[in-house]
């Protein structure tokens, strides 16, 4: 089926990114600040509104979701959302990101609900940074998550590292090697503005692809690919690998003209650009009208007169975007 969801400029939207919960068993420095206050249970969508949610984006065209979060995996019962999203017949790509922690004992189940792909996220792989970098996470437990997930079978697992100056830029070749030693991908990603995390200056630790790309080379042979995902990253493949090596960088504008996604926030609030407010509030018209998909989905269809062009993201000064990575989900 072909995609109903196109905008002002042409861009076909298949592509939607959901955050099922705000809440996470870690603290990551980039992404929240050291006491959050979390949202109120009752401005979370439920499993119902989320799978109906799904539901209608699928219906409208879309082929792959990714849920997100927060944590996704802490969720209560989220396995069953997973398990009626993964039935939905035209949806190609169920795909999760996750910190990794809960693996053991997920992986499998969601392999079985119909996961093809999974991102864990991994910023260092010494011990007492990795503490620092999350604030509360054991890298132990991620570890043999991602053990877990090799395991059970993936059709392709991906570690995402966000790299910030003087915390863990040292590490970029081992994290490297790692991804190579267990046969599976990774994606370096530059920090962006998102929510007031305090503590630090975002500039100072802006650690950038180019950089990351001219470390790497000194030890690895970078073979440019042609594979793109019309998102903000570039693919090299690590030569006599079958690792390979993305650069996230939504500092560059140059993605926007391709972009297929959007996304859908914790509170039911569907974003058009990640980068800009732009947004429409689906739970409004879930509880006003409940059960009732033909409604959400004109609502859907609707929003995408206001997709904006471009992003624009400004490391110095307040961020602009006071949302947290969060509540949107990464
Ligand atoms: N908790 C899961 C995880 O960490 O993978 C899923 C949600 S997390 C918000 C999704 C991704 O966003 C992670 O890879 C994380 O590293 C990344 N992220 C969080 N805050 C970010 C920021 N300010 N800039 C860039 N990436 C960020
Ligand atoms: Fe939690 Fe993921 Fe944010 Fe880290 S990046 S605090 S694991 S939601």
């Amino acid at each position: 089926m072909d995609s109903q969801l196109i905008d002002r400029f042409n861009r076909k939207i298949t592509y939607v990114r959901m955050s099922v919960t705000d809440r996470c068993d870690f603290r990551c420095v980039y992404c929240m600040s050291e006491k959050m206050t979390f949202l109120p249970r009752a401005q979370l969508l439920t499993l119902e509104e989320l799978e109906l949610v799904g539901r209608a984006f699928v219906e409208l065209g879309v082929t792959k979701i990714r849920l997100t979060g927060g944590e996704p995996l802490i969720r209560k019962n989220i396995l069953q959302l997973f398990q009626t999203v993964g039935k939905l017949k035209t949806l190609k790509e169920l795909v999760l990101t996750t910190n990794g922690s809960q693996l053991v004992k997920m992986a499998l189940p969601l392999k079985d609900a119909g996961v093809k792909r999974i991102n864990i996220s991994l910023d260092s792989l010494k011990p007492v940074r990795f503490q620092k970098m999350t604030r509360i996470g054991k890298l132990e437990k991620v570890l043999q998550g991602i053990d877990a997930a090799i395991k059970a079978g993936f059709q392709r697992i991906k570690i995402n590292a966000v790299i910030l100056k003087n915390r863990n830029h040292d590490e970029v070749t081992d994290l490297v090697q790692f991804a190579v030693a267990q046969g599976i991908d990774i994606s370096f990603i530059e920090e962006m503005p998102l929510g007031e995390i305090g503590e630090r200056n975002r500039a100072e630790a802006f650690y950038s692809s180019d950089q990351i790309r001219c470390d790497l080379r000194q030890t690895f042979n970078l073979i440019p690919t042609i594979e793109t995902t019309a998102g903000p990253s570039k693919y090299y493949r690590i030569a006599h690998t079958d690792t390979r090596v993305g650069f996230i960088s939504p500092h560059s504008h140059n993605f926007c003209d391709t972009c297929n996604r959007v996304r859908v926030t914790t509170d039911g609030l569907m974003l058009l650009c990640l980068g800009q407010e732009y947004s429409v509030d689906l739970r409004r018209v879930i509880r006003a009208h409940p059960g009732d998909i033909t409604h959400l989905k004109e609502t859907i269809v609707k929003a995408m007169a206001i997709k904006p062009k471009n992003h624009n993201f400004e490391l110095n000064g307040q961020p602009q975007i006071l949302r947290y990575m969060n509540i949107t989900g990464g």
